[in-house]
């Protein structure tokens, strides 16, 4: 979370359990869990927006997820593509969150998922697949890797969504000495991404920053043009 706008978080939030209050149980219980084993899953403000996103983007079938943990946000993502018969394939590289997340899958009773136990790594480049939106959301210091793999096999007019790219603010402001190497990482792979890609940078929560791969026809006339 970003310290400078943890109030707007607050209030945001706020507005959310009032109106948008995931009313599913199994939600709850996934909640609850994240906070008394810590768990950290995607706040409420993130959650509400991936569902926004996906719902209005009738193009998204196929979701591709890096970091499972307990299955919250992939279990989110996935509800939102059943009308649509869509996928979601989730890679996970700890073992016991592995387990509780397939249980948690059974639990939603949602149709559509394929889980991974392993590296994404190494993972992401085994897929046969294409996919329509990808959620990054695993280990800071390989988010430029996870990116690279990922653009491969997002298809034209799809989106990569990178949670937490803005690390609590440590871009923009002193960071403890351990984090050092993860911010300097974070902040040139933000240039690179700026340079080199249709990227927006949002501060929400922990800041998100989202990738839109062009159709190639759109590529092509540019060049000429
Ligand atoms: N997306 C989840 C949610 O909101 O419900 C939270 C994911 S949590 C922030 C990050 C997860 O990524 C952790 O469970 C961690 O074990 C996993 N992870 C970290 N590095 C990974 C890697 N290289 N490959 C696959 N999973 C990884």
């Amino acid at each position: 979370m970003l310290e400078e706008l943890k109030e707007a978080n607050e209030y945001i939030s706020s507005k959310i359990d009032k109106y948008k209050n995931p009313n599913l149980e199994l939600f709850k219980e996934l909640e609850k869990d994240a906070e008394v084993n810590n768990v950290p899953i995607i706040s409420k403000e993130i959650r509400q927006y991936l569902k926004f996103i996906i719902k209005t983007n009738k193009n998204i079938k196929d979701i591709l997820e890096i970091g499972t943990a307990t299955g919250y946000s992939g279990i989110t993502m996935l509800e939102e593509v059943q009308d649509r018969e869509g996928t979601l394939t989730t890679i996970e590289i700890d073992e016991d969150r592995f387990k509780i997340s397939q249980e948690n899958f059974k639990k939603s009773n949602l149709k559509g998922v394929s889980q991974i136990f392993g590296d994404a790594t190494e993972e992401i480049e085994k897929l046969n697949k294409k996919f329509d939106f990808i959620f990054i959301d695993a280990a800071k210091g390989q988010y430029k890797k996870f990116f690279e793999d990922s653009y491969k096999i997002l298809n034209e007019n799809g989106l990569i969504f990178i949670d937490n790219i803005m690390f609590r603010g440590y871009l923009y402001k002193e960071s403890p000495k351990r984090f050092k190497t993860i911010v300097k990482r974070l902040d040139e792979f933000i240039d690179y991404l700026y340079e080199n890609y249709d990227f927006v940078l949002l501060p929400i929560s922990d800041g998100v920053g989202i990738i839109h791969k062009p159709f190639q026809n759109s590529i092509k006339k540019m060049r000429k043009s």
